[in-house]
């Protein structure tokens, strides 16, 4: 897989703790939820390096659960969130998560929704980060898709 260095997703400590309650709450179904925050852009003469910074994740609770496609088929209420969170808390959606029961190998529905959205034509979704969680040890990776290719960027969790 491609992986592109020059962006990075910083992940506060204190969400890897709220998500690590959201894949219990879920279990033992797949957790999913929405990571907010900014991205910064940084012109280095041309070369373009952006920065994600996470600042609240919130977890989706859903009586199905596992089915990271019952939000994501409803492009129009994606749409209408984004809305929302640009006006009343100054904040983007940046990231979709989700967790596998193990490993953070997109699956091939992940790739079909990661594809969809960036060719979607709404421009806010174009480089969506899609970050998987494996429910058991807790690693994360975060993709994107990039000119069309699935991309593996740089995932930190720390304190920021
Ligand atoms: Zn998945």
């Amino acid at each position: 897989m491609r992986f592109e260095k020059d962006i990075i997703f910083y992940i506060n400590n204190y969400l890897v703790e709220k998500i690590g309650n959201c894949i219990k709450l879920a279990s033992p179904n797949e957790a999913s939820g929405y990571v907010l925050g900014n991205i910064q852009e940084i012109n280095n003469k041309g070369d373009f390096n952006y920065n994600y910074f996470s600042s609240s994740f919130q977890c989706i609770e859903s009586a199905k659960g596992s089915e990271i496609s019952f939000f994501l088929d409803n492009e129009q209420k994606m749409l209408e969130l984004q809305e929302h969170l640009i006006k009343n808390e100054n904040l983007k959606l940046i990231a979709i998560l989700h967790s596998h029961p193990s490993g953070t190998t997109p699956s091939s529905t992940d790739k079909h929704y990661m594809k969809h959205y960036h060719n979607s034509g709404f421009k806010n979704f174009a480089h969506l980060i899609w970050i998987i969680v494996d429910s058991q040890n807790k690693d994360m990776n975060g993709f994107v898709y990039l000119s069309n290719k699935l991309t593996q960027i740089k995932l930190i969790v720390g304190n920021y």
